[in-house]
């Protein structure tokens, strides 16, 4: 909770450390491999450090500068179609950072090239994960669209058990397709918030964990957080409850984060103060949205017909107003894939 800079300065020291030690092993293995391009880096480091002599010198030469700068990039082209000859691209032994926009610094350049002050959005997204204590959406390795498997659901079509015409194997193959519509459209002001519904075990926590990747890997910041966990922080930070410490930033990135998924509603203990909380939090979240992206998905047991029992009529009507919903449906795929597993034993 409440990280503080250092400890945030230490993870970025260590994103970079971890990347240029990737790209040294790398440059080891290709100095064994095409020892000419070992010989052309020495020759561009040496030219390098000719060259920043001559640029501080009093009155620098055009004309030895110029010659500088043509025989560097003549050995830089040297060294790229060595690698590209050799079947490597020839950005290879460049340094790959986590973020491309900071060069895992935090921090983003300013007009001059220089490290500036304004954060970089995956500063913003590791301070979130800090704050509460995210480690990471793919904690199972296993999240992500391309884990997607339809045949978890059954192929047949059976209004009296699902409750729905069509099977939901062709029900959930909308749905992913509409999950990646909201994807590439998540900065239009216009485009609906998203509400999933469905019994226990039919993906919905699955597809949302897999679209907070997508709009992380946008660089946007994410929030994910069950019900109960949500208002929970909200009381607290408002209430103040048992005295305890909670400063009111916790409340701040519920409010602002870009993306707000709230997992299981429905599930924490009902209360009215609660729910007054979420429409002020509905309000505030879509009112911010006509100005710059700030996405809200809820998943719920709850059939849509019925938000308006848990909920009071203004909230569902808010919901089934605002949110397209995706109403999954199929058997438990938990159960599915430990049977699936106990097959294999
Ligand atoms: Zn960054």
């Amino acid at each position: 909770m409440n990280p503080n800079w250092s400890e945030l300065k230490r993870e970025f020291q260590q994103r970079r450390e971890t990347a240029e030690e990737a790209r040294d092993k790398r440059r080891r293995a290709i100095y064994g491999l095409i020892p000419e391009i070992e010989c052309l880096d020495r020759k561009i480091a040496e030219t390098g450090i000719a060259f920043n002599r001559e640029l501080i010198r009093l009155n620098p030469d055009a004309e030895t500068i110029r010659e500088f700068e043509k025989n560097i990039n003549t050995m830089i082209d040297k060294k790229k179609k060595l690698l590209t000859n050799n079947g490597y691209p020839e950005n290879y032994l460049d340094i790959v950072y986590t973020c491309k926009d900071c060069n895992d610094t935090g921090f983003l350049t300013d007009s001059e090239g220089k490290p500036g002050v304004v954060p970089c959005h995956c500063y913003r997204q590791l301070l979130v994960e800090r704050f509460y204590d995210i480690s990471n959406l793919n904690s199972d390795g296993q999240t992500g669209f391309e884990f997607f498997n339809e045949l978890y659901y059954p192929d047949i079509k059976a209004p009296d058990t699902y409750g729905i015409q069509e099977s939901p194997r062709s029900r959930a193959i909308k749905i992913k397709s509409k999950c990646l519509d909201f994807v590439n459209n998540f900065e239009k002001a216009d485009f609906p918030n998203l509400l999933f519904t469905g019994p226990t075990g039919v993906g919905k926590t699955f597809l949302s964990k897999c679209i907070a990747l997508e709009i992380l890997k946008q660089g946007h910041t994410v929030l994910y957080l069950p019900a109960s966990a949500m208002f929970d922080i909200i009381y607290r930070s408002k209430y103040r409850f048992n005295n305890e410490e909670m400063p009111d930033d916790a409340y701040r990135f519920i409010l602002d984060a870009e993306l707000l998924i709230i997992d299981d509603l429905g599930t924490e203990s009902p209360s009215a103060a609660k729910y007054t909380e979420l429409l002020t939090l509905l309000n505030y979240r879509s009112a911010k949205n006509t100005k710059a992206p700030c996405k809200t998905i809820l998943s719920t047991n709850i059939e849509p017909e019925d938000l308006h029992i848990t909920y009071s009529e203004r909230i569902a009507s808010r919901i089934l107003g605002e949110f397209d919903i995706l109403s999954l449906v199929g058997d438990d795929i938990r159960i599915i894939k430990r049977l699936n597993q106990s097959d294999k034993t």
